[in-house]
């Protein structure tokens, strides 16, 4: 399907005007001020010319789920000023030296060989990295993420790995209409953010809460939200079905029309 750019970029700039309308909204409820809350916009599956129109239409962060995916993407847009990308997906650690090529943060720590193979990168390229901590929330085995139980113990690890820049958490929440079950997720993630900021190892910075997507971002910002990462609302279903950057996913795979 060829692609109109004019007709592209008004799309985008309505979807994500949309979006800010309902953070701020949201903001409103909670008391809180937009200016605190990131959007992320998720750019899995989204191909490199609308990639294009979203860069200029003033969107510079992208977060992608796969390395090879981001990798390629972030290659072929190297000449896009001030492009930033996001690595939110799942990590195995024989794939860490291609993220520090590209990535400017990686959302998805969750073990030690993944932290000591990232650093060590790091340290060759002579960089930093910022990173999020994921946690499973929602105790689903398919999720990935540490158990919220093993993240106090873990994080007091990390200040060994000096080119991590530790920011806080990431959490994926259930895949449910009902509120009553993905609230609890992302209480669940404040809650710990909130304790093991109490006492923080030096150098680890505890502010960070990716939490929310396009479905349930506004619970997210409710309860305290600073990054919400939103593909779909932005950039239209994709044609992937999400099991492919889900192991196990059980949702509904969404469609292009
Ligand atoms: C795809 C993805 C999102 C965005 O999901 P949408 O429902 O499209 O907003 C958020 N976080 C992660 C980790 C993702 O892989």
């Amino acid at each position: 399907m060829s692609l109109d750019p004019n007709h592209y970029a008004a799309t985008l700039r309505d979807n994500v005007a949309a979006i800010r309308e309902r953070i701020a909204v949201a903001c409103r409820r909670a008391d809180r001020d937009p200016a605190d809350v990131r959007l992320l916009p998720v750019t899995k599956t989204v191909d490199e010319a609308r990639l294009r129109v979203a860069h200029a239409i003033g969107l510079h962060e992208f977060g992608e789920n796969k390395v090879q995916e981001a990798q390629a993407k972030s290659e072929a847009m190297a000449d896009l000023e001030g492009l930033r990308w996001a690595l939110i997906g799942h990590l195995q650690t024989n794939k860490s030296k291609h993220v520090v090529r590209f990535a400017s943060e990686f959302q998805a720590l969750d073990s030690l060989r993944v932290a000591e193979a990232l650093d060590a990168q790091l340290q060759k390229q002579g960089r930093a990295l910022d990173v999020l901590v994921q946690v499973n929330t929602s105790g689903e085995a398919s999720k990935f993420g540490l158990s919220p139980d093993e993240v106090e113990t873990f994080v007091r690890q990390l200040p060994a790995f000096h080119s991590l820049r530790v920011r806080g958490l990431m959490t994926l929440a259930l895949f449910s209409p009902d509120e009553t079950l993905v609230r609890p997720c992302f209480v669940r993630l404040r809650e710990l953010r909130d304790q093991l900021r109490q006492d923080a190892p030096d150098g680890i910075a505890m502010d960070e809460l990716s939490m929310g997507m396009s479905g349930d971002f506004e619970l997210a910002i409710a309860e305290g939200a600073t990054t919400v990462r939103v593909g779909t609302a932005i950039f239209g279903n994709r044609a992937t079905p999400d099991s492919d950057y889900w192991p196990g996913f059980a949702g509904t795979a969404t469609t292009t029309p």
